[in-house]
């Protein structure tokens, strides 16, 4: 069974992909500090929003933007937070589906 990220959702299939695994979760290797702790909601948002404008070729900031807060805001870990960087707009069903279609290719 593939585990995925608890604050990104990759998923982890490889053991260097994995950065940090503790009581919280299993957490890849973007997502983690040099220390072994893991990013604030600021560092991984940021991650991912140029994660989708780098993966996904043309995609305007707004909408990696809206993608990667939607993205975050469907995992547990970030239910219970509300970080600034996810508050705001998310990517509608069309938008999403389609930003992860993209990555998957
Ligand atoms: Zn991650």
């Amino acid at each position: 069974m593939t585990t995925f990220c608890s604050t990104c959702g990759m998923p982890l299939e490889k053991k260097e992909d994995i950065g940090v695994v503790n009581t919280s979760g299993s957490f890849c290797r973007y997502c983690v500090n040099i220390d072994g702790t893991v990013k604030n909601s600021d560092q991984i948002f940021a991650g991912g929003v140029s994660f989708f404008m780098h993966t996904v070729e043309g995609t305007p900031l707004d909408l990696a933007e809206r993608i990667t807060r939607r993205n975050m805001k469907s995992l547990p870990y970030w239910k219970t937070r509300n970080d600034k960087c996810l508050l705001g707009d998310e990517a509608t069903d069309e938008e999403y589906a389609d930003a992860m279609k993209k990555v998957g290719e």
